[in-house]
């Protein structure tokens, strides 16, 4: 069983991905060829922004936003605790610093109240200027930026939506990636919609902040390339990474997207009826929609969730774990410790100790969620003898 079945996905669009790959080769416009620019307009017009610009990957798009908006020496920017590495290391990697916020335990995204907690303490002590929140939309699901706006139009400060993981997911009828004031996206293999590479997109309402990134991403360049008014960086998506996600962008919005959310459905149903209330099970809030960048369980006490672990490895059934380690706890950070202010971070560490990420996809089949809620209860079955 694979945990996110690429070789399936593959296997299920080859013909179309083969000749969109085929036509870059023949034609040889690697770099910034025209299907960049396509899908960049498909991308925008998805999400409903007015800009998207590609890049490399998606930590250099987040680098990319606090590049735009100038942020570096003395400002703080607020990330929760519990995400992949790239949220806080953009931070630290523009010399801004990263404040870490404890985050929901039932939807893992950040806890409201304590980032307002965490920007009055960042206040008080009156050494560094609180500028941006980057809100990750962790698993699939959008965090909840009804209530960051309001906090972030009280501090004056701006938005980073990190949509890594929630391309295609929405709150009622509004995409992800459109809730920040600068939003991205990745396009690892991996992730929702994913390249046959490394990818990244940036998304934006604002065209000042647009144009200063298409300039950022290549070389700072001005009126063309070999005129250079700012430091940048090298930062493009290849032309074979958008033909390739060109040929997959229908099947994603209208098979992949809705199969992910059955498939999360039965998996949610079936571990209910079958375990009760032995695991926590993903929580989706109210009119949110995930695009299932993986189904995470909590293995609740007193059960450990390493043994669950070890037990599905040996009956052939791939697991991970996001995230093992909190932020505060990387030891990159360690620099951080007493130069800011802390707040209390149980919930992203008990979190560490407790989720599970079970294998998911739209091209699995349910009789494979069959499989792994059957083992599940098998181990469950025999930790209770
Ligand atoms: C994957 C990921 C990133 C980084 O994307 P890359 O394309 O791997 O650089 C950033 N943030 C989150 C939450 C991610 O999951």
């Amino acid at each position: 069983m694979e945990f996110r079945s690429l070789k399936k996905q593959y296997k299920a669009n080859k013909d179309t991905i083969d000749s969109a790959i085929f036509e870059v080769i023949a034609n040889t416009n690697f770099i910034s060829g025209t299907q960049v620019s396509k899908l960049e307009e498909k991308l925008a017009d998805y999400v409903g922004v007015k800009h998207c610009i590609t890049c490399a990957n998606g930590t250099d798009a987040l680098t990319l936003a606090l590049m735009a908006w100038n942020i570096g020496i003395g400002d703080a920017v607020f990330v929760p605790n519990f995400t992949f590495f790239s949220s806080g290391e953009v931070v630290s990697f523009s010399k801004a610093t990263p404040i870490f916020v404890d985050v929901d335990y039932d939807t893992c995204n950040i806890d409201v109240n304590k980032l307002e907690i965490a920007i009055e303490s960042v206040l008080m002590a009156g050494k560094l200027k609180p500028k941006a929140i980057i809100a990750v939309d962790l698993f699939g699901q959008p965090a909840d930026y009804k209530s960051i706006r309001a906090i972030a139009d009280k501090y004056e400060l701006f938005i980073l939506e990190d949509g890594a993981q929630s391309f295609g997911g929405q709150i009622g009828n509004r995409k992800a990636c459109s809730y920040g004031d600068i939003s991205t996206t990745s396009f690892f293999p991996m992730k929702p919609f994913g390249c046959f590479g490394d990818g990244g997109a940036v998304f934006t309402d604002d065209e000042c902040l647009a144009n200063l990134i298409r300039s950022y991403c290549v070389h700072g360049k001005g009126s063309m390339k070999y005129d250079n008014i700012r430091i940048g960086v090298n930062s493009r998506l290849d032309t074979i990474q958008a033909a390739v996600l060109l040929a997959k962008f229908d099947t994603f919005v209208n098979f992949e997207l809705p199969r992910v959310n059955e498939l999360a459905n039965y998996y949610s149903k079936s571990l209910k009826s079958r375990l009760g209330n032995l695991v926590s099970l993903p929580l989706i809030k109210e009119g949110y929609f995930s695009s299932w960048a993986q189904y995470t369980i909590k293995v609740e006490e007193p059960f450990k969730r390493d043994e669950l672990q070890d037990y599905l490895r040996k009956s052939g059934i791939p697991t991970f774990v996001y995230y093992p380690k909190p932020m505060d706890s990387q030891q990159a950070f360690a620099y951080l410790q007493g130069m800011v202010p802390t707040q209390k971070l149980e919930i992203s560490h008990e979190l560490c100790d407790r989720v599970l990420s079970l294998p998911i996809s739209p091209y699995m089949e349910k009789s494979e969620i069959d499989e792994i809620v059957d083992a599940i209860k098998m181990f469950y079955d025999e930790g209770v003898k």
